[in-house]
């Protein structure tokens, strides 16, 4: 990110009126080495993944292909916070489509108070997903998250982001985003992602996206479910039809 740098052994800083050298930020400079390196890399057929946080990196953001931060977020929740989710704040800065590079959400864990699975239920209704950090846990429950997105048509599907498709949760505190597939014979399949926004257990929580609906499985978990109970900060992920 482009720090305040006065070493002109690389360009950077100026000898202003006053005779003494001055800061300057290489924004440029940033931008440049990053064409240089997506030119270089691309043609190897790398992909460049950006860890750097928020927005402060925007000139290099055309040269990188996915970009993985979350800590500004979690700092909070990893000290034991309560707050409800920010959801303007995550939509702002974490979906990835104000700036048009995907985004993979980071997650660090404080048990019990923050885990994996919260990071998860803040990500998949913005349509992005946290990136396991380690083997072990993580990586199990991403594997079994990803295989239901591999058996889902989503390149064929439209999403309905729980922003723009009214109260459809019968609790305001539950979230849900959906994408929707349309069969070649107009039958319609739905994957569902529902999380609990705030730390309190919600309860009795139904669903409704569409009267159609006759059948509601977990993807996870298999097996049919009608009301859904959301533990705190929790999600679940649903097939429908
Ligand atoms: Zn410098």
């Amino acid at each position: 990110m482009p720090r305040l740098c006065a070493n002109t052994a690389h360009g950077c800083g100026y000898y202003g009126a006053d005779g003494r050298l001055h800061g300057t930020y290489p924004i440029r400079a940033i931008r440049n080495m990053f064409r240089r390196l997506y030119a270089e890399l691309s043609m190897r057929g790398c992909v460049i993944n950006l860890h750097s946080y928020g927005c402060l990196n925007f000139t290099a953001l055309p040269y990188v292909n996915g970009t993985w931060y979350g800590e500004n977020l979690q700092t909070a929740y990893i000290k034991g916070s309560n707050e409800d989710m920010p959801l303007d704040y995550f939509r702002a800065e974490y979906t990835g489509r104000n700036m048009g590079v995907p985004v993979e959400f980071i997650a660090y864990e404080n048990r019990p108070v923050w885990n994996f699975e919260n990071a998860v239920a803040m990500s998949i209704i913005h349509g992005i997903l946290p990136r396991p950090n380690d083997i072990g846990h993580p990586l199990d429950l991403m594997s079994g998250i990803w295989r239901v997105i591999d058996s889902f048509p989503i390149a064929k599907s439209e999403w309905h982001p729980y922003w723009s498709c009214g109260d459809i949760t019968s609790d305001p505190r539950a979230k849900c985003s959906y994408y929707v597939y349309t069969a070649p014979d107009g039958e319609k399949q739905y994957l569902a992602f529902i999380s609990n926004t705030t730390a309190e257990e919600l309860s009795g929580i139904t669903l409704s996206i569409d009267k159609a609906i006759t059948r509601m499985i977990d993807a996870i978990e298999g097996g049919n479910v009608s009301e859904l109970t959301l533990g705190p900060f929790g999600y679940r992920i649903l097939y429908m039809k």
